[in-house]
């Protein structure tokens, strides 16, 4: 339902709490987060954003990398394991999903014949074991295993991937739900809308559907999922809040 994600030289966790909370006019059902510090860390907790703050209170939430999510929950009841973010069988990949994976019961029941082992109910852990399963069967690199899962799966989608062997890199993409890109100096947004960006940078760009940014501290890469390089068009925006 909610999405938000940073990469940069700040603090990550401060900046996807707030955002989380500026989501929270959405309504959603479970709140979670994934931050790289070295390993990768996954929190998440059916409930308000604030039963997440309070479950992660004491713990060294160190990163300038990470991610959040709020659900609205479609596939699988709202519960902490059908939170969002979902991991690889590897634990080494996570997503965050808004929207739904309408053939994702068929890829499942390919993967548990090869062996994956689910542990949620839902659409969006299944995308996100097809990509590692991509990567093992053909050796690609992660962007071009996500595209290609991108590729294999019907439904709507925004999404952000990390993975803990490419800690300097998020993976963003859409198609039928919105996604926004917000451009600093060194640090990039990624959301579901510009609330959770707009106090960092009025510099935003809108994902078209059928896109994903490759996005790290330096850099923004735009592909169209058939791998054409996009032009991104960079915004300036005009929202007071
Ligand atoms: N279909 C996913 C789920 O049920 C994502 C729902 C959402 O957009 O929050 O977990």
């Amino acid at each position: 339902c909610g999405i938000v994600g940073y990469i940069g030289y700040r603090e990550a966790y401060p900046i996807i709490i707030k955002g989380l909370h500026r989501l929270e006019y959405r309504g959603y059902d479970s709140a979670g987060i994934a931050l790289l510090d070295k390993d990768l860390k996954v929190y998440k907790k059916a409930g308000k954003v604030s039963v997440l703050e309070d479950f992660v209170k004491q713990l060294p939430l160190k990163s300038t990398v990470g991610m959040g999510h709020t659900r609205w929950a479609t596939h699988g009841a709202p519960s902490d394991r059908n939170s969002h973010p979902h991991s690889s069988g590897n634990r080494k990949l996570t997503i965050i999903h808004n929207g739904i994976i309408e053939n994702y019961g068929v890829i499942k029941e390919t993967l548990i014949a090869k062996g994956h082992i689910f542990l949620s109910d839902t659409d969006t852990e299944v995308l996100i074991h097809l990509v590692e399963d991509i990567q093992k069967e053909t050796g690609l690199e992660l962007r071009e295993a996500v595209r290609v899962a991108l590729n294999t799966v019907i439904g709507a989608y925004a999404i952000v991937i990390m993975s803990q062997d490419e800690p300097d890199l998020l993976i963003a993409a859409r198609k039928g739900s919105p996604m926004v890109i917000g451009v600093g100096k060194g640090e990039y947004f990624v959301a579901s809308d510009a609330t959770p960006i707009v106090e960092y940078t009025k510099n935003v760009i809108y994902l078209n559907d059928n896109e994903i940014a490759f996005i790290t501290r330096e850099e923004l890469l735009v592909k169209n999922i058939d791998n054409t390089i996009q032009t991104p068009y960079i915004q300036e925006l005009d929202l007071k809040l």
